[in-house]
């Protein structure tokens, strides 16, 4: 343990308990480092933030919104004094077909996934610790392979695009001992695909034709950002991590 210790994080899209954000936050604290979880005001992120007790606080932020993503790294900076860490883990889709994409979906789910990871960077970046600073995107499998199992075009190609901001970001902040690297989860048990319960026996059932078997937790998504986050891959940069149980192997 304790491969975060002394580290700050923020964490977006981490107020729902059941999801990716939060299990990495819990994880995140359990391995010695302070974390701010950012939410949406409808997912109470103070709440979920409570119940991680004194190493965590929960602030509403919308990462669409620049403002907003610069008032989360300064209360981040103001209770903690540093950043390490930033997981851009905001995320949502739609099951559409090309056609029936409109402009307000379009725009709703490119505004997350893509301005949103670009807006909280720019917020942390000049905060980010050098020689350890990391940036972690969430990315999807529906980039890779040009759809999920839930995810719409439009997703999938914002989900592609974070990729290669990732790629981007890793050459031009690598100078400064920043790294920057992408998280591709496959089939993961949350409450994002379908918008359904997490314990969706669908998903089970599918994953059954994966080499390993099973759907993804959201600690096996945790466990490759601490990794990513921690000096653990002190020399990785602008990779894409696969985590999938093998249902797409590149
Ligand atoms: P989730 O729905 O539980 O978590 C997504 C979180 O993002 C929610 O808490 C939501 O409120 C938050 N969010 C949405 N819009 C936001 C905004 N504008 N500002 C701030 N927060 C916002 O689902 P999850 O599975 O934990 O998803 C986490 C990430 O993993 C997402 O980026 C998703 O695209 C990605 N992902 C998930 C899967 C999967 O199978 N679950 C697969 C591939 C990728």
């Amino acid at each position: 343990d304790g491969l975060l210790k002394g580290r700050v994080a923020i964490i977006t899209g981490a107020g729902r308990q059941t999801g990716i954000g939060f299990a990495t936050a819990r994880l995140f604290i359990e391995h010695g480092a302070r974390v701010a979880l950012c939410d949406l005001a409808a997912e109470d992120p103070a709440q979920a933030a409570s119940t991680l007790g004194e190493n965590a606080i929960g602030l509403v932020c919308n990462v669409t919104d620049a403002g907003a993503c610069g008032q989360a790294v300064a209360a981040a900076m103001e209770k903690w004094g540093r950043l390490d860490v930033v997981v851009n883990n905001a995320g949502l889709t739609q099951r559409r077909k090309v056609a029936e994409i409109t402009e307000e979906d379009y725009n709703l789910v490119t505004d997350v996934v893509l301005r949103g990871t670009l807006l909280m960077t720019q917020a942390a970046l000049p905060h980010l610790t050098h020689g350890v600073g990391s940036i972690v995107n969430v990315s999807s499998l529906s980039a890779q392979q040009g759809g999920g199992i839930f995810g719409g075009p439009h997703y999938c190609a914002a989900k592609a695009g974070v990729l290669g901001l990732t790629r981007a970001m890793a050459k031009e902040f690598g100078p400064e001992g920043i790294r920057a690297n992408a998280i591709a989860p496959g089939l993961i048990m949350t409450d994002f695909s379908r918008r359904g319960p997490s314990a969706d026996p669908g998903k089970i059932e599918a994953a059954k034709a994966y080499p390993l078997g099973r759907p993804g937790q959201a600690l096996d998504i945790a466990n490759a950002a601490l990794y990513l986050g921690s000096d653990m891959s002190s020399y990785v940069t602008g990779i894409t991590l696969s985590v999938n149980g093998g249902s797409f192997i590149a």
